[in-house]
């Protein structure tokens, strides 16, 4: 029997549901997981204020189908004792590796904890993290994991910001703002389309957008990168993606987008 786990922090949205939806479509059983993974919080980040509405996402999770919504608390996946860690050192360095250390091994450690609990044929995450992504396929691939790790693509907003759920974070004036985010991309995107193939002054007309219309402390990285590697590019290639992260009043938001496909992702 085909199962697929979807992992998730909770606080559902249409991009949560999304991934629910292909899974339910594409194995007979839908499991997900809703748990606040403390290890891949830094110290001074929202752990303790992360959004939560147990009641919400329940009944979200059984109108999608889930089968199975797993909630464990944190001893449950970390029980006394607890010390090992999955760590995926070349794709967690850089990006949002550099500004949330630890960040990757907290997810790589949980992921791998949940792959073992619920042995899902596929598990399905979100390209909107696509670092988290990139660490997840290497891990599972380095460790010969049998589940299969399918990416999905973003789910944005009306005005393109990416649906997240630290998006509640955001007063009405930051959400208008937080727009510029995906705007930027799409600049970035056309010109590319337009004949630019260096990475270098894709990055940098980006960043020339953000200045512009964010404030500059506001900027945490602009970076063009291949999808698998996580590494910088040079030239525009298959697989070359814009990924950038901004911190718009209590919100650190993180977008990417392909640069060299017709399809918005
Ligand atoms: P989170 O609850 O934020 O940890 O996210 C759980 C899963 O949903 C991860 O695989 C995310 O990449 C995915 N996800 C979050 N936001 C979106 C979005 N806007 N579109 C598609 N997938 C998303």
């Amino acid at each position: 029997m085909r199962t697929a786990l979807v992992p998730t922090m909770g606080y559902f949205h249409a991009g949560h549901l999304s991934l629910m939806q292909w899974a339910r479509e594409n194995a007979e059983k839908l499991y997900v997981s809703l748990f606040i993974n403390p290890k891949q919080f830094g110290p001074s980040e929202d752990l303790d204020s992360y959004p939560s509405d147990i009641d919400r996402d329940t009944r979200l999770a059984r109108e999608t189908g889930c089968d199975v919504l797993f909630m464990p608390e944190p001893q449950d996946i970390y029980p006394e004792g607890h010390s090992t860690v999955v760590d995926v050192p070349e794709l967690s360095r850089h990006l949002c590796g550099a500004s949330r250390p630890g960040h990757f091994k907290g997810v790589a450690t949980v992921v791998s904890v949940l792959l073992n609990l619920a042995l899902p044929s596929l598990a399905v995450f979100g390209e909107k993290d696509r670092q988290q992504l990139a660490v997840i396929r290497r891990m599972a691939a380095d460790l010969h994991l049998p589940t299969e790790i399918v990416g999905r693509p973003i789910v944005r907003e009306p005005g393109g910001l990416a649906m997240s759920s630290r998006n509640a974070y955001l007063s009405p004036e930051e959400r208008s703002r937080a727009s510029h985010v995906y705007r930027g991309l799409v600049l970035g995107r056309e010109k590319v389309r337009a004949g630019e193939d260096d990475a270098a002054r894709i990055e940098e007309a980006i960043l020339k957008y953000y200045r512009e219309n964010l404030s500059r402390d506001e900027i945490d990285y602009v970076s063009v990168v291949d999808e698998k590697t996580m590494q910088p590019a040079e030239k525009i290639k298959p697989g070359a993606i814009a990924a950038v992260a901004v911190r718009i009043g209590k919100a650190r938001l993180i977008d990417n987008m392909t640069l060299t496909e017709g399809a918005v992702s």
